[in-house]
């Protein structure tokens, strides 16, 4: 292996820390507790583990921490009525509302319905269209993640090649609305994508989107790149014992990181930076609604 590894944990471990300190100074001027509120709807187990993450995080933070547990039957009605309530709820700063959604709620429609400046997911329209036009809001918190740590890597990414592999909403066209703002040349390469492994070995940033396990090999890294890996897929791992899984990212590491200057491992890169980016932005939100300046974290 030639290619240095992106320690996400200990980049996440320095940024709550930050967080937390911003917290505190929060609460000792001005006498402000951020309030994140998390709504669950049913009982998927990964959603479950991913509610508990966050609320401990954040309460570890200095933070308060609101649950919301709604029964899988819940309206989409019931939903939006507590999204109109925690909306309204002056101790609340960020609310977000874990996805997937049960079948009967419109997920696009309860995502609309946050107040934009509470939206910690960074997933309103009124979000995603600021940071398409380059202003000023809440960011998606997976490639807000994956930007601070290139970031922490090569503090100047102008002038460099990006590929992001995936366009969803959620990672993809955030992810490239990010690097295009820090004046990177950004490619989106999707599943209609033509020699995708030739776009691939153009970037100087790879970011792979996608959520197919080992899709990235090493012949599609160009000697050097940076390779941030986003996916999050759960493989059969019949290694460790029967019945057994074990996470995988949607890049074949081992191949990838014999080319690749620098890589994300999964579990342990862009995983830990987004629960943190989702606490940086309950912080952010509690300045900025109250006319606060943002603070530098
Ligand atoms: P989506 O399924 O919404 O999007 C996947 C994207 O990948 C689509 O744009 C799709 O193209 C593209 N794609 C699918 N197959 C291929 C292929 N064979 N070649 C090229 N492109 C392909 O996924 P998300 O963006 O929500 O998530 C992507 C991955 O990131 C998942 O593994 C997810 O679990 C993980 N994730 C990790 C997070 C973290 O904290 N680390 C947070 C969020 C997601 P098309 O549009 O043409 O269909």
């Amino acid at each position: 292996m030639s290619a240095a590894i992106i320690d996400g944990k200990a980049a996440a471990a320095i940024l709550r820390a930050r967080i937390a300190e911003a917290a505190s100074d929060l609460r000792g001027r001005l006498g402000i507790t951020p309030g994140l509120a998390v709504v669950l709807v049913g009982d998927n187990p990964a959603s479950q583990v991913y509610v508990r993450s966050k609320a401990k995080q954040t309460v570890e933070a200095g933070m308060r921490s609101f649950e919301h547990k709604l029964a899988a039957e819940t309206t989409q009605e019931e939903l939006l009525a507590l999204v109109d309530r925690l909306n309204a709820d002056e101790a609340v700063d960020g609310i977000l509302v874990q996805l997937p959604l049960p079948a009967q709620i419109d997920a696009g429609l309860v995502l609309e319905r946050i107040d934009p400046a509470k939206d910690v997911d960074g997933f309103h329209p009124i979000n995603a269209g600021r940071l398409a036009a380059g202003a000023p809001g809440l960011v998606p918190c997976t490639p807000l993640g994956c930007l601070l740590l290139l970031k922490q890597l090569r503090p100047d990414l102008a002038g460099l090649e990006a590929v992001v592999i995936g366009r969803s909403n959620i990672v993809g066209k955030p992810m490239a609305a990010l690097l295009t703002a820090e004046s990177c040349t950004v490619t989106i390469a999707h599943s209609r994508t033509r020699d995708l492994p030739g776009v691939c070995r153009r970037a100087d940033i790879l970011v792979a989107a996608v959520g197919r396990p080992g899709l990235v090999t090493a012949e599609w890294v160009k000697p050097g790149a940076i390779v941030i890996d986003v996916g999050i897929n759960r493989v059969s791992a019949p290694e460790l014992g029967e019945g057994k899984t074990r996470i995988v990212g949607d890049v074949d590491f081992d191949s990838a990181a014999a080319v690749a200057g620098a890589i994300t491992p999964v579990p342990g890169g862009v995983g830990p930076m987004t629960i943190a980016c989702l606490l940086a932005n309950t912080v952010t939100a509690a300045c900025l609604r109250r006319g606060l300046p943002k603070p530098a974290l």
